[in-house]
C-alpha cells in the first residue's frame, strides 16, 4: 500500500496542492512516480485559478481524469497536475431526441447507466467503461462497436488563455481512439474540456438493460481482473493487438510485477509491486516480437506521461 507522504500542504487559490504526491495512487494501473504538484478540482472556478496558477509559475500542467488510460513515469510528473472532478447534467427532452450537457469530469459509466435506466439509447456500450467523460473524448473512447465521436454534439472547452470555448464535434478531430486534443499543446498547458454535450434517441429500457448486462458480461469474461489501464495498444488494420503479441508467444510473460496477461495479451497488469519501467519493458518487448515475427508496427492507446 503505498502511503501519502506527511508533506506540508499549500493552498492556492482555496484549493489544497499536493507536493510529491505519488501518481499511483491516481492510475488504474496503480504505477508512477511522485507529481511535483497535485490538485483536485471540484469547479469551474477551482480549475481555472490552478491553471493560472500553473502559468504564472510557469509550471506544465496535466489535466488528468481518472488515470485509467495513463502510464506515468517512476520518476514521476513534473509541474502540476490537476484532477478533474466538474460534474453537473442538464437533460433537454424533445420529440426527436435527448440531449445531455455534463460535466467532463463525471464518470462515462454513470452517465450511461442512467441514460440506459431511463431508455436513452446510445451509451450502453459505455455501462463498465472506466474513466471520466472528458477522458473519453480526448481519447474517443468506444467498445463493442461504439464510439464517443457517434454521441458527442459539442464539447466546451477552457483554452490556455482562460476563455471558454465550444467546439462542435466535426470540429474535435475525432479519429480511432484519439482526438485533436491528444496533440493539442500550446506553452506546457492543453485545453481542457470542461463539458461535453451528448445526443441519445429514445429507446425501450428493457432492450437497453439487456444489452448493457450482455455487455458487462462480455467484459468480465474477457478482461483481467488485477490492476490495468485498458488496452495497451490500438488494434492494427487487420488484427487485433492481442491476437498478435499471442501469436508471439507473449501472454503470461512477466517483467517483475507487470505481467501481460495471460487471459488478454493486449492487458498489462499490475500484480503487486509493479513499476513504470517494467510495464514500459512489457511494452518494448511486445513491440520488438510483433515487428519481428510480423513485419507490424503496434501503436500505442495508453499515454505515456511524466518524466521517462
Ligand atoms: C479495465 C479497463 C478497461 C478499459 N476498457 C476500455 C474500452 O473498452 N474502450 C476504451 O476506449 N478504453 C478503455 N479503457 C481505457 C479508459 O477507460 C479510457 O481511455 C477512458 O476514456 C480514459 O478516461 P480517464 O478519465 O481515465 O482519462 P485519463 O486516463 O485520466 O486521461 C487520458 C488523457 O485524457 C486527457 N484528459 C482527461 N480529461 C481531460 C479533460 N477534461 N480535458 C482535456 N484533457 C483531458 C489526459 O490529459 C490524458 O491525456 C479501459 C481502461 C481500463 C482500466
Amino acid at each position: 500500500m503505498i502511503q501519502r507522504p506527511r508533506l506540508p500542504v499549500e493552498v492556492e487559490a482555496g484549493v489544497a496542492v499536493w507536493f510529491d504526491e505519488p501518481m499511483a495512487l491516481h492510475t488504474s494501473l496503480g504505477v508512477g512516480g511522485p507529481a511535483e504538484r497535485y490538485a483536485v478540482a471540484e469547479n469551474l472556478g477551482q480549475l481555472r485559478e490552478l491553471l493560472d496558477y500553473a502559468r504564472e509559475n510557469g509550471m506544465s500542467c496535466l489535466v488528468i481524469g481518472s488515470g485509467t488510460n495513463l502510464l506515468v513515469a517512476d520518476g514521476g510528473v513534473r509541474g502540476l497536475v490537476v484532477e478533474n472532478r466538474l460534474s453537473g447534467m442538464a437533460c433537454r427532452i424533445a420529440e426527436d431526441g435527448i440531449s445531455l450537457e455534463v460535466g467532463s469530469g463525471a464518470q462515462l459509466s454513470e452517465v450511461a447507466r442512467y441514460a440506459v435506466r431511463r431508455g436513452w439509447a446510445g451509451l450502453e456500450w459505455a455501462v463498465d467503461l472506466p474513466g471520466t467523460v472528458g477522458g473519453a473524448v480526448v481519447g474517443n473512447a468506444g467498445a463493442f462497436g461504439g464510439y464517443c465521436a457517434d454521441v458527442v454534439v459539442a464539447a466546451t472547452v477552457l483554452q490556455p488563455g482562460g476563455g471558454l470555448a465550444r467546439f462542435g464535434s466535426e470540429q474535435l478531430g475525432f479519429g480511432y481512439r484519439t482526438s485533436g486534443f491528444k496533440g493539442w499543446q500550446k506553452g506546457g498547458i492543453r485545453p481542457v474540456i470542461t463539458q461535453v454535450e451528448l445526443s441519445l434517441c429514445q429507446g425501450d429500457v428493457a432492450l437497453l438493460e439487456h444489452r448493457a448486462w450482455e455487455y458487462t458480461v462480455r467484459r468480465r469474461a474477457r478482461q483481467p481482473e488485477e490492476p490495468s489501464a485498458g488496452s495497451v495498444f490500438k488494434r492494427t488494420a487487420h488484427h487485433p493487438a492481442g491476437y498478435l503479441i499471442e501469436r508471439a508467444g507473449l501472454k503470461g510473460y512477466r517483467v517483475g510485477d507487470a505481467q501481460i496477461s495471460p487471459r488478454h495479451a493486449n492487458f498489462i497488469v499490475n500484480l503487486g509491486r509493479a513499476r513504470a519501467a517494467d510495464v514500459k519493458a512489457l511494452i518494448d518487448l511486445a513491440r520488438a516480437r510483433v515487428r519481428e515475427r510480423f513485419g507490424l508496427e503496434l501503436e500505442l492507446e495508453i499515454e505515456l506521461v511524466g518524466e521517462w
